[in-house]
């Protein structure tokens, strides 16, 4: 059972900025730019390497709640969003999400 599937279940606190049938918004406990949060399906997948042909609509939903998120947020400046995946892509909570920050410049390219 990973972290996120706590938050899922309501076992672990989180501080939830959205959440709907299909997925949930959080803000990422260590984060890494002033706006830093996980927009997560409830839906146990863990990666981009393990999507199936039946999730094309859950990840596009991922990507508009991303884009809500980050407007509600007040990124109107930009915002980046990042799905690490596996070991080599930084991934370190196997079950997929997308990372969505902003609120100052953010340098490219990552390590
Ligand atoms: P990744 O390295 O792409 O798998 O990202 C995992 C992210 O989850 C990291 O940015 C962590 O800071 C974040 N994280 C881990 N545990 C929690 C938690 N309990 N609540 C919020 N964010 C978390």
């Amino acid at each position: 059972m990973t972290v996120f599937q706590q938050i899922i279940d309501g076992e672990i606190p989180a501080d939830i900025v959205y959440e709907d049938d299909r997925c949930l918004a959080f803000r990422d406990v260590n984060p890494q730019a002033p706006v830093h949060v996980l927009v997560i399906p409830r839906k146990p997948i863990v990666s981009l390497a393990q999507l199936e042909d039946e999730d094309e609509s859950l990840m596009g939903h991922l990507m508009v709640v991303s884009r809500r998120v980050a407007l509600d947020m007040g990124l109107d400046n930009g915002f980046r969003p990042i799905i690490n995946s596996g070991a080599d892509g930084g991934q370190s909570v196997d079950h997929l999400h997308v990372h969505v920050m902003g609120g100052r410049g953010l340098q490219w390219p990552p390590g």
